[in-house]
């Protein structure tokens, strides 16, 4: 099997590293995994890509590659030029450091990879590990991903839906805020939604006195409702949760259609 593994959190993140490990289990000893991930962290940058200026690419080592841009731009790179157009089987975005649940999945650089993939017509994985009290300060935070990551990607080769439709189905895995030995098994979940936490902006002052704005998250532990991706990590499973790039609201269809006269 031939892997194209990516990231939002950059070439060096420790979660790069992580599935790394995991793709090339799954790939087996006669399999390939090509790494083309961002020369610098671009957690945040959702699906962008960077139509407007070149990047940079650069070969540090076997089938190894780092970009200057977005994830989506290395999923790009890897297909278009890494890989000569030779097709990955497989294209796993992650471990991203922090969750990918709820409304985070919007601004989620490692869930774009992902999405670009999809776009693409390949199967395609986005994986995150969720960061609480309960393991972020344990020696090997991504300890849950670790431990399951290459189970979960195991079942979902083998049990998972893999359409071939125009926006076909890719997945979003979240793995709980816990060490590996807790975690309690794996829900197939929708996408939550936390109520009363926005991101918002605070004003700072540069060291030249100049008056700049940080983006402030909201919290992260708020429960969302039962069958969410962040509710199933919270109680201490992962999360698989199937997606599609299409943003439309199916279910408004109908009634709008009625209101406007079929
Ligand atoms: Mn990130």
């Amino acid at each position: 099997m031939r892997i194209l593994v990516t990231n939002d959190d950059g070439i060096n993140a420790p979660g790069l590293a992580v599935l790394e490990a995991i793709a090339a289990e799954i790939a087996g000893p006669q399999g390939e995994v090509w790494v083309v991930a961002p020369a610098f962290e671009q957690s945040g940058v959702a699906h962008k890509i960077s139509y407007t200026h070149p990047m940079m690419i650069a070969r540090l080592g076997p089938r190894r590659y780092a970009a200057e841009g977005s994830p989506a731009d290395c999923v790009l790179a890897g297909l278009y030029d890494v890989l000569e157009g030779a097709r990955p089987d497989l294209v796993l975005s992650g471990v991203n450091r922090g969750n990918n649940a709820a409304e985070n999945v919007l601004y989620s650089g490692t869930v774009g990879g992902a999405m670009e993939a999809a776009l693409q017509g390949l199967r395609a994985v986005a994986l995150s590990q969720y960061y609480g009290p309960e393991n972020r300060d344990m020696p090997d935070p991504f300890d849950a991903a670790a431990g399951h990551g290459t189970a979960t990607i195991r079942a979902l080769l083998d049990q998972g839906l893999w359409d071939q439709g125009d926006y076909r189905l890719f997945y979003n895995v979240n793995f709980p805020p816990l060490p590996a030995a807790d975690v309690r098994g794996t829900r197939i979940t929708r996408q939550g939604y936390r109520k009363e936490s926005f991101f918002g902006v605070k004003p700072h002052i540069s060291p030249s006195g100049r008056r700049f704005l940080w983006i402030t998250g909201g919290p992260q532990h708020l429960p969302t409702a039962p069958g969410t991706d962040a509710a199933a990590n919270l109680e201490g499973y992962i999360s698989v949760t199937p997606m599609r790039a299409d943003l439309t609201a199916h279910d408004a269809l109908g009634p709008l259609a009625d209101r406007f006269g079929g």
